[in-house]
């Protein structure tokens, strides 16, 4: 590791889930970080944790031990309404379609995002940016797999977040719209910011300067 301060560390993470009799340990222990301009990619196989621990670090979810850090700030162990103010100013979240509201149009998603952060903005810039923009009025469910992977990533990206957290973002991509998001994520990365993504696609896993193999909720080496 360098002396650059991390933008994200994950500090012994656990999360149990509870139903009934049943205990299943999602994370067990999970440290790492993510220092600026690096690509981190997370892999292991389906239940090995991907998910819970991208809802842990953005704050989406709360773990049940262990600390979340964005740069010095504390994310984990606060409440709610906390937790989304540091993700709207610091992280953006990319989850295929998962952070698209449907009743709004692609620049009105963006719109949105910017609005959440307090920021008042064009969607121009990153809507072209990221080659979406002659779509900016279309809906959520009038998107094709690409362009719905792209709007996902405007609106990620409409703060210019220190972080850029994403799980599964080129699931369901042909290899040239995953080669232009993974470029478009380098670029982020480039421009200073850290990446985290989770997924299973051997593209993503040769982009990234660091992987990090989780299986039954640890890291392995
Ligand atoms: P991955 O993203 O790697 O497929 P997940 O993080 O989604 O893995 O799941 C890890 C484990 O936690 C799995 O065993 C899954 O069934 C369990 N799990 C995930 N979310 C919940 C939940 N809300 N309630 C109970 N168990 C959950
Ligand atoms: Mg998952």
């Amino acid at each position: 590791m360098s002396d650059s301060e991390a933008v994200l560390t994950a500090d012994r993470l656990y999360r149990f889930y509870r139903a009934g009799d049943e205990e299943t340990l999602a994370l067990r222990g999970v440290s790492f970080e993510v220092e600026p301009g690096q690509v981190v990619v997370v892999v292991g196989p389906s239940g090995s944790g991907k998910s819970t621990l991208l809802s842990c670090v953005t704050g989406l979810d709360e773990p049940s031990g262990g600390t979340v850090w964005l740069g010095s700030q504390r994310m984990s162990h606060r409440p709610d309404a906390q937790r989304a103010r540091l993700r709207a100013e610091a992280i953006g979240v990319m989850g295929q379609e998962r952070n698209l509201v449907a009743h709004l149009s692609v620049a009105g998603n963006v719109r949105l995002s910017q609005r959440l952060a307090g920021r008042r903005a064009s969607t121009d810039d990153v809507l072209e940016a990221v080659g979406i923009r002659h779509r900016q009025d279309a809906y959520p469910h009038e998107l094709s797999g690409g362009e719905t992977a792209r709007a996902g990533l405007a609106v990620a990206l409409a703060n210019h977040p220190r972080m850029l957290v994403a799980d599964e973002p080129t699931g369901e991509l042909d290899e040239a719209t995953e080669q232009r998001i993974l470029a478009l994520f380098k670029e982020r990365a480039g421009a200073g910011a850290g990446v985290l993504i989770a997924s299973h696609s051997p593209a993503v896993r040769r982009a990234a300067d660091h992987v990090l193999s989780l299986t039954d909720g640890v890291l392995t080496p």
